[in-house]
């Protein structure tokens, strides 16, 4: 969804601008000289086009460093924003303070809407030529109060956002890709014969696709799925001795082509460092992530017990994956591994729209905050969603953030919105 950032001097009307934008009453709270105001983002709506509008109040204007105060606050709206709506008073005209603001917007190439606000009758809104002397353009005078011209504005938003790419409904896309990695002897080749055993069908070509021929065509619930690299698993060639390294490599290699990698684990031996590190390059390669106990048909009482000692221990790191307990031998639970993989995938391509991601964030660092760090403690000022498959989250704050806490918002991100079976990528940028 396009972000628009709303900036200007406190008291020039941004909060009333962004209540006209998103068309309702909103406990938005109105520009007071002086009082600090993070950003708040909403999401909003204008035929049909969805987008956020970012309320950037919190500028310091009594800032010992106001420059540097106002700077600093507005290129992070701006970095996030698709399109900046920049405000003016009209009845005040240009300050030096707003001149400062379109130096850094100018920098910054994108595109900025001018607004002369408190244009509330018509001689005001002749005044609204003297904001050409900004270099920014038309200035476009409304009154967000009376709701003078603020359709047009919107209209002219619109055009101003970048394009969204139409989301055809049922697509031709290729099959979902699929990596099956564990460390020598989990079961890997035989899991692969049990698929291709138990749905028929290991489908060597598909209409419309073109499938690596070191990679696999399976059909599991209904839906056709595509194994990478699977030559080795299908012809069974066990390198001998001193092959880590090139299991290592080839593990590397069919994670990175895959969306998901469904990761093999022996149920009934001990989850070893090898298998560790496994799950590290999934991790690393920012894949989804399917954990299978393989060979649960030996699994007994005994051994179930001691396993979810194991589990606790030493898979702590990655309990959001998803498990299944599966016997390539005897064909148990194997008919969970693709609702397992959907899952996971879905996770992986999760968004949060930025007006609830900061509504929570917000909600969750003021109940538990940073600890204090060098006499302060530092605060979430924005975040965002910046990308999926996997999550990427970029929180602008107020200083560097400790890995303790970081793992905290992750935990809590994880409660409140899901993300099952994906890593999550979480970026701090203090602001300087
Ligand atoms: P890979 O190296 O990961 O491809 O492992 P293989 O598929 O070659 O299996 C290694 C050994 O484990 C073989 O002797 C298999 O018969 C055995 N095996 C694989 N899956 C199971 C299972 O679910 N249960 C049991 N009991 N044995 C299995």
């Amino acid at each position: 969804v396009p972000v628009v950032a709303v900036v200007g001097r406190p008291n020039v009307g941004k909060s009333t601008l962004v209540n006209r934008i998103i068309g309702r009453r909103q406990a938005v709270v109105e520009d007071v000289p002086g009082v600090t105001r993070d950003r708040v983002p909403y999401d909003a709506q204008w035929t049909g086009r969805r987008f956020t509008v970012v309320d950037t109040g919190g500028w310091e204007p009594d800032a010992k460093d106001r420059a540097g105060a106002i700077a600093a606050q507005a290129e992070i709206a701006v970095q996030t924003a698709d399109v900046v709506i920049f405000v003016v008073d009209v009845t005040v005209g240009a300050t030096d303070v707003d001149e400062a603001a379109v130096k850094m917007l100018r920098r910054s190439h994108k595109p900025v809407i001018l607004i002369a606000n408190k244009a509330d009758n018509q001689n005001l809104e002749l005044e609204a030529v003297s904001l050409w002397s900004l270099g920014l353009g038309e200035p476009h005078p409304i009154s967000a109060l009376h709701g003078r011209g603020s359709g047009d504005l919107l209209d002219d938003i619109l055009r101003a956002l970048p394009p969204t790419p139409p989301i055809i409904e049922g697509a031709p896309r290729g099959p979902r890709r699929i990596a099956l990695v564990g460390r020598p002897n989990v079961g890997k080749s035989s899991l692969l014969n049990r698929m291709a055993k138990e749905e028929r069908a290991v489908v060597d070509s598909v209409a419309g696709t073109t499938v690596d021929p070191v990679d696999s065509l399976v059909e599991m619930d209904g839906e056709i799925w595509q194994l990478v690299d699977t030559a080795g698993l299908r012809k069974r060639v066990h390198q001998a001795s001193g092959t880590e390294y090139y299991a290592a490599l080839r593990t590397a290699g069919a994670v990175e082509a895959a969306e998901v990698a469904v990761v093999l684990l022996d149920a009934g031996d001990v989850i070893s460092e090898q298998d560790q590190r496994v799950i590290t390059q999934v991790i690393e390669s920012g894949r989804a992530l399917v954990i299978a106990f393989n060979k649960w048909d030996l699994v007994d009482e005994d051994r179930r017990f001691y396993l979810d000692k194991e589990i606790d221990r030493d898979l702590k790191r990655v309990t959001w994956a998803i498990r299944v307990n599966i016997s390539a031998k005897t064909g148990r639970a194997v008919d969970k591994l693709a609702p397992a993989v959907r899952r996971a995938l879905a996770g992986w391509e999760q968004r949060v729209p930025t007006g609830a991601l900061n509504q929570w964030l917000t909600a969750l660092t003021q109940g538990t905050p940073h600890p204090v760090r060098g006499g302060r403690a530092p605060r979430v000022l924005f975040a965002t969603q910046a990308g999926a498959a996997p999550p990427r989250f970029v929180l602008f704050t107020t200083g560097p953030f400790d890995a303790g806490y970081l793992r905290f918002i992750e935990r809590k991100l994880r409660e409140e919105f899901g993300f099952e079976g994906t890593p999550i990528e979480i970026s701090v940028k203090p602001r300087k």
